[in-house]
Order: C-alpha cells, then structure tokens, then sequence
C-alpha cells in the first residue's frame, strides 16, 4: 500500500501542531512509521488519503459502536445543526438524552453531561471527594481515566507506550493524593486502604480494563472491591467511558452484576461527537452546583449536537439489545480465527476477550494485570501491526490498547482479518 499523501500530510501537520496530533497515540510512535490521514468512512470501513480502504477495528476507539456515518446519527445531527449549534442555555434534549441513559444504566438516578470522558472521571473524584470529605484516591497501574493530573500515574495506553507513566507538571501534592494498587489483586487495595484508614474517597477503576489491552476483571476481585468500599466507607467508581453502552445496554454494572456508585460515561454516549458524563443515584448527585457545593461547568456542555447525536445512537442500542451479543458473537468468532492461526504459527501469544472488547498479546503468560501485559513482545506487535496495515486491517497503534469491534463488520471481514493474520504469522517468528 501507497501512503504518500498520508506521510505528507503528517510533515505539514507538524510544522503546526505538536507531534503533528492532537491526541497522541494517533502519531504511531510506539509502531514506528507515519499515522495514516483519514479522508472518510462509512460502516466497517476506512478511506485514507491516498485512497486505501482499511476495515476498522478502532472505531474512534469505541464510541461508533455501530459503525462509521450510521444514518441515524448523521441525519440527526444535520437536522439539529440547522437549527443552531450552541446555546449556552438548556434545551430540551438535554434532557431526553439524560432521561433515556439513567433507564438504561442500573443503579443511576441522574446524570451530568460533560464533554470528554477526561471531563467526566475528574469531575467523578471531586464529587467523591465532596461528598465523603476524604482526599485521597485509589487508582489502579494500567488503568487510563483521561490526562487530568490526578489520573497520571501510572496511566496505560497513551501514557506508558511513551514510557512517561508520570509526566513532568503533575505536581508531587496531586501525586501523593492518589494511590496505585494492581489489577486483579485485591490484597493490594486492602493494604492501601488499612495503611490510609478512614483518608479515602474514592476507589476508580475500568470494570473491564481496556487501556492496557483488554483485561477481565476476576469475579471475587470486583466482588470483593465492592464489599471493602461499601464496609470502609469509600465511593466506588466504575469508569465506564470504554465500556457504558458497549458491553450491555446497562454497561459492565449490568454485565458483572455489581453497582458502583458513581459511573462515567465517554465514547458511545457520544456517537461519536464530543460527550462524556458522569451519574450517580440522587443523594451523590444532589452535592453537585447548582443543587449543592461540589463545583462542576461547562460551556459547550449539553452542547445540542453532541446530545443528539448521542440520543439517536442510544435508542438504536435500546431498541436493537440482541446487537450486544451479536457483536460478542463476532468477536468470538476472530478470536477462534486468531487461535487457528497463531497456535499453527507455533507463535507465543494471549488473546483476551469480553463482549465486543479483544486484545492480542505476544507472550505465553496470562495477561491480567499491568505487570503481566507490560511483557508482550513489543517488537513482535510492530511487525504484527504493520503486517495487518499493510493488507487493509487497521488495528490500534500500541500493544496496550483493546480493538473496538462494530456492528457494521460482517463475517467476511472477519475472514478477511484471519487470512491476513495467516499471511503476517511468517513475519512474526
Ligand atoms: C478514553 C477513556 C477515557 C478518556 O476519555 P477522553 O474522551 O479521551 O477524555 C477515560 N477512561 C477510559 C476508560 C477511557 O477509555
């Protein structure tokens, strides 16, 4: 495949912006070579610059769970652009997009739109630590919740691909502030907490992660984060910007039966148009401005075509639930296809699965925590992602991040993703 336009593209971006992104892990850094420029998409697949189709396995990195240019979101966006495209005043989708996420989540009675899933995990901790008056905060290694300083340690994707888990102007008083257990190691949050007795606020945490790779949460570890929060007092928060409205219509609360007490939203709530939001039941929410102290705004927030957008992808998955496990379905199917494959090649590898969420990893240990994931095979994932690039499968740039599956792929894309696999395995050992 041509990327000329595409690496020229980049070389004039550069002299702008920095890295030539606005998000970084979109530069291909940890893969090496230039980031493709998109021209356009439609459904499972990708038009670039210079003309390549790529069939999608990012999907914006989650939120068009239904494909790229779905017509219900595209025509509703177009309609409500027409009539004004901000406000600074309420409107009434605002509320009907509020009204139609807390009857599909479990365990919410309202709901604050914001617009980044960064926005809607910060504003989760200062509202926890409003509400329970305690400072500190138990984040977990490997887990991303967006760049705001209290997040940046140890933060997955993004920020450890570039090997810089803490970046300079986090300051040390934010740092002390939140404390890092491990994945899948229950043991690990007790000693924090009993260490802090009665100091913490908040434990957040990805109820499945997928920010560095897909990983699954133990059942008597969720279980048991559950009960400790609930007997020691402290808030616990599932961040479900990759995973509200992806794994059920209810998110992993649904899916893992257990009820956090504030959750974030980010990606699919958005349909693709920047929206984040956080929710609660209506005690936590009520210490929120303007009913409470708890201080928390935004202009372009409830922005009218991001809620819009974000109303007509929800109803489409309200009204179309069997599209969760059709989607699972899927993923099951490429991950038999990438075990055929892989096991023949005689590769050392892991695949983690949950819904519509699959990684690959290049090691012959389990994956299930940072440590564990840290030990792929990095050289091995460039040559595996340059070797799909380069037969029409996009897959994401860094060994640390879940690939998105979405309705609009058919088994054919599939099979076509598994023969490429077969054809790259040679270069892989
Ligand atoms: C993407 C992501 C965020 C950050 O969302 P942005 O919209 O990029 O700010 C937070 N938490 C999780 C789990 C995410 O996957």
């Amino acid at each position: 495949m041509q990327y000329k336009r595409s690496s020229a593209l980049f070389a004039e971006a550069k002299k702008y912006i920095p890295g030539g992104v606005n998000s970084p892990v979109r530069a291909f850094k940890a893969v090496g070579g230039d980031p493709i420029f998109v021209s356009h998409a439609k459904g499972a697949y990708l038009f670039d610059e210079d003309g390549n189709r790529l069939i999608d396995y990012i999907a914006s990195w989650g939120p068009l769970i239904l494909g790229h240019a779905y017509e219900p979101v595209i025509e509703a966006v177009t309609e409500k652009a027409k009539k004004g495209t901000s406000f600074g005043m309420p409107t009434a989708i605002e509320t009907e997009l509020a009204k139609l996420a807390v009857s599909m989540v479990p365990n919410i009675d309202k709901i604050r739109f914001v617009n980044s899933g960064t926005e809607a995990c910060m504003s989760a901790i200062r509202l926890a630590r409003g509400f329970t008056a305690k400072d500190k905060i138990i984040k977990f290694a490997g887990c991303y919740h967006g760049h705001a300083d209290a997040f940046l340690i140890q933060a997955g994707s993004g920020a450890v691909t570039f090997g810089s888990p803490n970046s300079p102007g986090v300051t040390q008083g934010t740092a002390k502030d939140t404390l890092l257990a491990d994945y899948n190691d229950l043991g690990s949050v007790e000693k924090l907490v009993e260490a802090n007795k009665g100091e913490i606020a908040a434990v957040i945490i990805e109820p499945v992660a997928g920010n560095m790779g897909c990983i699954i949460p133990e059942k008597e570890f969720i279980e048991g984060l559950r009960k400790l929060c609930t007997a020691e007092g402290i808030l616990l928060v599932f961040d479900e910007v990759m995973t509200g409205f992806r794994l059920s219509r209810g998110g992993a609360q649904e899916t893992l039966g257990i009820d956090a007490d504030i959750v974030t939203f980010g990606k699919v709530i958005g349909g693709g148009l920047p929206v984040g939001a956080f929710a609660a039941r209506s005690e936590i929410m009520a210490y929120l401005a303007p009913e409470g102290p708890v201080y928390q705004a935004g202009t372009l927030s409830g922005n009218p075509l991001a809620m819009s957008a974000g109303y007509a992808m929800l109803h489409s998955l309200n009204s179309k639930p069997e599209i969760f496990e059709s989607l699972a379905e899927k993923t099951h199917y490429l991950h038999q296809g990438f075990d055929r494959v892989l096991t023949a090649a005689g590769i050392p590898y892991q695949v983690n699965r949950f819904g519509s969420m699959i990684s690959v990893h290049f090691t012959a240990e389990p994956v299930k925590d940072f440590k564990s994931a840290a030990k792929g095979n990095n050289d091995t994932f460039k040559r595996y992602f340059h070797g799909m690039l380069e037969q029409g499968i996009y897959l994401p740039p860094s060994a640390f991040e879940s690939y998105f599956l979405n309705d609009a792929l058919s088994y054919q894309d599939l099979d076509e993703t598994i023969a490429a696999l077969e054809k790259v395995c040679p270069l892989l050992t």
